[in-house]
């Protein structure tokens, strides 16, 4: 269990990028959701030791994650957002030079972990591949490989399927929720759908602020009979956002379909609609602005 309390962090430029969060992590998937700029990956670094908090506390397990950082290091993995690769060394090569960063030190120890890992995330055939030729699943899949190098009891993976394709993305997520099977693992995301798909628990960020953090299924529940949808004419788009609490506009067919919040029918031509997360997301969204 990762525990997190009354977390702060304001840049030098003034910009408040963690204002007092407090979040519990289990054992499991575990989705964070926000806007770009929310402060997920700040929150993200400050776990994974790379930044300090100006308040605040974090433990894992018995650690004392911000006093104790070399020994949270070695429960750690990470891919951060930005995950570079050398595009003219092989999988293989740059896999076994990460591990014996890590501190895999015995060549026929590191060779086994090495296999296995290529094995785990599917890229043996490509391993002797360079990571210059991998696609982007290819190289978020090597991504995780590396993270997972030491047997972390920690998996922190910050917007990893972003620019994804759809095949990709699955593959990736299949391969996540096999991991979250034994460790925690913290998935950054401003895709509502990595967390539908495979998050027990999720927390909603925005603005450096906790919005909600509980079950998805529970805040489903929460939203039942209350989302409505309606097909409006592009013209009355403006009129209906000023009069409801409109949680999202998608074109349908090149018409706008507007979901509404409201306890009760709005007016006649809504109709109620079985709410998905991405209502419950937008909801904590606009009351946050509310
Ligand atoms: P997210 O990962 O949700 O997109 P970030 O944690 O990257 O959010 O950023 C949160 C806010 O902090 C943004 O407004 C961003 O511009 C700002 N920010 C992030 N890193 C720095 C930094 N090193 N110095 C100043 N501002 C930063």
């Amino acid at each position: 269990m990762l525990s997190i309390r009354n977390l702060s962090k304001t840049y030098a430029n003034g910009v408040k990028a963690l204002v007092d969060v407090s979040l519990d992590i289990p054992n499991g998937m575990f989705g964070l959701l926000g806007p770009n700029g929310a402060g997920k990956s700040s929150l993200m670094r400050t776990i994974a030791t790379l930044q300090e908090p100006d308040q605040g506390s974090i433990h894992f397990g018995g650690l004392d994650v911000l006093k104790e950082k070399d020994a949270l290091r070695r429960q750690l993995g990470y891919l951060p957002q930005d995950f570079g690769v050398y595009p003219k060394v092989t999988a293989l090569d740059l896999l076994d030079h990460f591990a014996t960063l890590k501190g895999l030190t015995v060549r026929k120890e590191r060779k086994e972990t090495v296999e296995a890992l290529l094995r785990q995330v599917n890229l043996w055939e490509a391993r002797h591949q360079k990571l210059g030729t991998f696609s982007g699943g290819m190289r978020q899949r090597f991504g995780i490989a590396q993270a997972l190098i030491g047997d972390p009891k920690l998996l922190i993976v910050d917007e990893p399927t972003a620019g994804l394709d759809p095949e990709e993305r699955n593959r990736f997520l299949n391969l996540l929720a096999e991991i979250g099977e034994q460790v925690v693992v913290i998935l950054s995301t401003h895709i509502v759908e990595d967390v539908t798909d495979l998050c027990q628990r999720m927390a909603v960020i925005s603005k450096g602020r906790l919005l909600f953090t509980g079950e998805p299924g529970e805040a489903l529940e929460a939203m039942q009979n209350r989302v409505w949808r309606r097909r409006v004419a592009k013209a009355e788009l403006a009129e209906h956002q000023a009069r409801h609490m409109v949680l999202s506009t998608r074109l349908v067919g090149g018409q706008p379909e507007i979901h509404v919040y409201s306890e009760t029918q709005p007016e006649a031509g809504f109709e109620a609609v079985t709410p998905g997360l991405e209502d419950v997301y937008f909801l904590q969204l606009r009351r946050a602005v509310a």
